[in-house]
């Protein structure tokens, strides 16, 4: 049995090619889900995936899953939060309650989930986390206030974390995806993806593979001296 996994949102989108390609890589997947329990059942027949569900948001909810899954499968080596929702409105008519939601789900879950398996990983020497960001939390987008500062800050908790773990064989990185064709995506206006796709210089929109191959690169074993990078992988639509 190889390194055991977890991804949050890993059943859907982004996170499902995430926990397809660490399947391929040898990993014991376990794939998070919390609302959309259909899609979470059929992507785990369809690949053999584990799947769990659980608020990624929600600290104590962390910290239940986390020992489930040590006690079923063994210490997480790697760690991919890639759990995100988005709640887009101008900072006018921005509730409190879209900036705590997106905050909490973006952000928060990474606190929560480094927080409860950077020890085991400490323990054993090893661990590869990434965070998930997004072109928006480097460039900023209108009407995203929330969305850009919780990027934002996974960036900045990467960096910061790179730095703790470096001395214990773990490796903390981030990917900043540009628009990648997933529900989020097709949730956009579609004059407003045109305009969007037309500032993309490689033409197209990206596919969640793309960015799962990013992950397989920073997650691998020998990918030890990679540690408090944001890979942009985005088709070249904003270089940072
Ligand atoms: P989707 O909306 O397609 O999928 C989101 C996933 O996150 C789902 O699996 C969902 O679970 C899960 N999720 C949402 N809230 C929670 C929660 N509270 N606890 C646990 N899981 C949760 O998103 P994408 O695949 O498009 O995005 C994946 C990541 O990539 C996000 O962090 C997003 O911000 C980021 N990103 C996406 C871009 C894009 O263009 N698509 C661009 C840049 C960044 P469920 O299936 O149960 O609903």
């Amino acid at each position: 049995m190889g390194r055991v996994a977890l991804v949050t949102g890993g059943t859907r989108g982004i996170g499902q090619a995430i926990s397809v390609a660490l399947q391929a890589a040898d990993r014991t997947v376990i794939a998070s889900y919390f609302g959309n329990e259909e899609a979470a059942l059929a992507f785990s027949e369809a690949t053999g995936i584990h799947v769990l569900r659980f608020d990624a948001a929600d600290f104590d909810a962390c910290a239940a899953a986390v020992a489930e899954i040590e006690d079923r499968f063994g210490p997480i080596g790697v760690l991919v939060n890639n759990a995100g929702i988005t709640r887009d409105a101008t900072v006018a008519k921005m509730s409190r309650d879209m900036w705590d939601a997106v905050m909490d789900t973006n952000l928060g879950s990474c606190f929560n989930l480094c927080k409860l398996t950077f020890e085991a990983m400490r323990h054993a020497n090893f661990g590869r986390i990434v965070n998930i960001g997004s072109v928006n939390g480097q460039a900023g987008q209108y009407g995203q206030v929330n969305y850009s500062a919780a990027k934002s800050g996974i960036h900045g908790l990467t960096r910061a974390l790179a730095l703790e773990g470096a001395k214990f064989g773990i490796t903390v990185n981030a990917i900043a995806p540009g628009y990648v064709d997933t529900d989020m995506v097709r949730a956009v206006p579609s004059e407003v993806l045109a305009k969007i796709v037309a500032r993309i210089p490689v033409g197209r929109l990206g596919y969640a593979s793309d960015i799962a191959r990013g992950v397989s690169f920073l997650t691998a074993d020998d990918a030890e001296f990679v540690t408090g990078t944001t890979l942009s992988i985005n088709g070249g639509q904003h270089m940072y």
